[in-house]
């Protein structure tokens, strides 16, 4: 499979970015956002990198050199935010409370975190789009972890490209919806719209496109992701076929625009720290207001 083909097919068919656009990677250090900030650097967009560091000890460290050592190499702004001095604390403490007090798994909590930060810098940093490095296995992996949930609403805003309004998708955003002012000026003001060009593209041949390219990279998972659904789900989707994956992927696709008829909320600002939020206080504040 051709990955870089595959991702300059999914950003034109999905209109998900021009070359005007500033476009953010957020960039964790794995085979999957560092291939994409390469891939659409070689396309011609106008990449820069975002890099939380989670202060996880020597693996954040050696992911940080890293990174600083790839974005130089590929001449490719890079920001690192670094965790405890946005939020004074560090991922685990935040992790060990919430899981005592709200039972919340760790991958939630760092999803909320990650997501809160990085839209908050990418606007920081005068982002058109906030590309992240989700790849076809995440996506069949979302639609069945909430399907056994019982809760497949979870999956109304998935998409190559969320939270924005210039979509020009077959499945494009908030078809349905009447746009007034008042809401078009929220997303504007307070999304960056996210787009994952990898959302068709298979995890293993990204990573058998990241090692032909041999960067120098960490291939490990995240040391924190263990006995989470997230972990359990991917392990027994193993035995899973890229060609079923997409089928998965693909099919949910079509059920996504009845699922918004009937269930989008408008989007609010949330009243605590003025991020977006789809209730009046977002999730970010609603699990660091119990810390
Ligand atoms: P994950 O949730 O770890 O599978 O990561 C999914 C995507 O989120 C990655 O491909 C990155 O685009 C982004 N991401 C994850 N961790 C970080 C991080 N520490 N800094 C910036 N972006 C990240
Ligand atoms: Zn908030």
């Amino acid at each position: 499979m051709n990955i870089e083909k595959q991702v300059a097919e999914t950003i034109k068919k999905y209109k998900l970015a021009k070359k005007s656009d500033k476009i953010i990677v957020a960039l964790s250090g794995g085979k999957d956002s560092v291939s994409v900030i390469y891939i659409m650097k070689k396309l011609g967009y106008n990449v820069s990198g975002l890099m939380i560091d989670l202060k996880l000890g020597k693996w954040s460290e050696i992911h940080n050199e890293k990174m600083i050592a790839f974005c130089e190499a590929n001449n490719i702004p890079l920001t690192i935010v670094d965790l405890k001095k946005e939020l004074g604390q560090g991922i685990c403490f935040i992790k060990a409370v919430l899981k005592k007090q709200k039972n919340l798994t760790g991958c939630t909590v760092c999803g909320i975190i990650k997501r809160w930060i990085l839209n908050k810098w990418a606007k920081k940093l005068g982002a058109d789009k906030l590309v992240t490095g989700h790849n076809l296995d995440d996506e069949a992996q979302n639609v069945l972890m909430n399907f056994l949930k019982g809760n497949v609403l979870l999956g109304v805003n998935s998409s190559p490209a969320t939270g924005g309004k210039e979509v020009g998708s077959p499945h494009a955003e908030y078809p349905h919806q009447k746009e007034t002012q008042k809401s078009l000026d929220i997303k504007r003001a307070g999304f960056a719209q996210r787009i994952k060009p990898l959302f068709f593209s298979p995890e293993d041949e990204i990573r058998k496109y990241a090692k032909s390219k041999k960067f120098d990279i960490l291939y490990d998972k995240c040391p924190c992701a263990f006995g989470t659904y997230r972990v359990d789900t991917r392990e027994w989707m193993e035995g899973i076929s890229n060609k079923e994956k997409l089928a998965i992927v693909e099919n949910f696709q079509k059920l996504v625009p009845n699922l918004r008829k009937e269930n989008m909320t408008e989007l609010k600002i949330c009243k605590k720290c003025g991020e977006p939020s789809r209730g009046e206080v977002c999730n970010f504040c609603k699990i660091m207001g119990s810390l």
